[in-house]
């Protein structure tokens, strides 16, 4: 059976809501972030990214592009409420919603509480819904599956749909531009123009012998994407749920080396924990040897992680339970993961953060 699955991204939400609250900043460049030259812009309005500005940007950086700005330091209390208030719209459509962060997420509408037989149709509702009940804007892709359905969010935004019905995704695929998967950052978008591919329609033309040889085991994930195939499930359950990174090295590595690129993806796992705004409380160490051995440590804290402190120290306290027959090994990938979820008090958050 063909699943009906609704992406859902709330346009610049943090922004947006900054100015719902303060009307007379409209049109404007607003920058969502504490006012520290060291810190972060946390979401820029798009007045703002006009100039340039984007989340995970420098302050500094940000303030040299678009000196005029205006600051306003986040109110996470406010935002996690109008969150949970669009949270409890998709109830009313869906049990099976897999939030991404707090503005983003994909419903299976495949069967709704509304008996509404077109995905469009529940998508163009619960986006009026949102408007209706917290004068914030959505967009929302739907398609067959999560990585088209991502895709689609993406389309017309701001405040709008995109809708890739069965029939239309090998059109749809043929002529995208690979950096549009999700995932594909600069160093894999770098290594497809290498081997001459652009679009998603030179993809489909590798075998997947092919894929699997320059990519590994992202290969395989690569052609099937390329046909548009994601079996994915939407993941309603909180607790299975794991933010993670990882990293293949070029050339295999002692274990003796691993200390330098475990600190590294920990830097990178906790930017990303950062933007979903997500903090677990169990922290995973995978490493897979040259012989494609895997090894996995776990720890599991009373308290979330807060800091990138946290989040190095336990990864190296896991590297460090690696029993000693295993030292003598080469390792070809190490991988670091946080899941265990937990609401987190948004002072104590902003505590920590500063
Ligand atoms: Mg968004």
């Amino acid at each position: 059976m063909t699943r009906k699955i609704v992406h859902i991204d709330m346009d610049a939400f943090y922004a947006s809501v900054e100015l719902r609250e303060n009307p007379q900043l409209r049109g404007l460049p607003v920058v969502v972030a504490w006012d520290s030259i060291r810190s972060v812009v946390v979401a820029a309005s798009y007045e703002a990214r006009k100039y340039g500005l984007r989340s995970a940007m420098s302050v500094r950086r940000a303030r040299e592009l678009c000196p005029h700005a205006i600051y306003i330091a986040p109110n996470f209390m406010l935002y996690r409420e109008v969150s949970r208030q669009v949270r409890s719209i998709f109830q009313q459509y869906t049990d099976r919603i897999e939030p991404l962060s707090l503005d983003e997420a994909y419903l299976d509408v495949t069967t709704n509480h509304k008996n509404i037989a077109s995905a469009t149709e529940v998508a163009r509702r619960i986006r009026e819904d949102i408007f209706l009940q917290t004068s914030l804007t959505a967009s929302a892709g739907v398609a067959p599956n999560k990585f088209l359905a991502k895709i689609a969010s993406d389309w017309n935004k701001p405040n709008g749909m995109c809708v890739i019905p069965p029939s239309k995704v090998q059109l749809f695929l043929q002529d995208l531009p690979l950096e549009k998967i999700p995932g594909v950052g600069r160093v894999t978008l770098a290594k497809f123009h290498r081997l001459q591919m652009k679009t998603v329609g030179d993809l489909r033309q590798r075998s997947e012998w092919e894929l699997s040889y320059h990519f590994g085991r992202y290969g395989r994930r690569l052609y099937e994407l390329a046909r548009g195939i994601d079996l994915r499930e939407v993941d309603g359950n909180q607790e299975s749920q794991q933010v993670s990174t990882e990293t293949t090295f070029d050339r295999d590595l002692p274990f003796a080396q691993l200390s330098a690129p475990l600190d590294a993806i920990a830097q990178k796992l906790w930017d990303q924990l950062l933007r979903k705004r997500k903090f677990g409380r169990t922290v995973t160490l995978k490493l897979k040897t040259a012989s494609f051995r895997i090894v996995t440590r776990s720890q599991t804290y009373s308290n979330p992680l807060y800091s990138l402190d946290d989040v190095r120290q336990a990864a190296a306290m896991l590297l460090d339970r690696i029993e000693l027959e295993k030292r003598s090994m080469l390792y070809r990938l190490i991988g670091l993961g946080v899941s265990t979820f937990a609401e987190v008090a948004e002072d104590e958050l902003q505590m920590s953060l500063l």
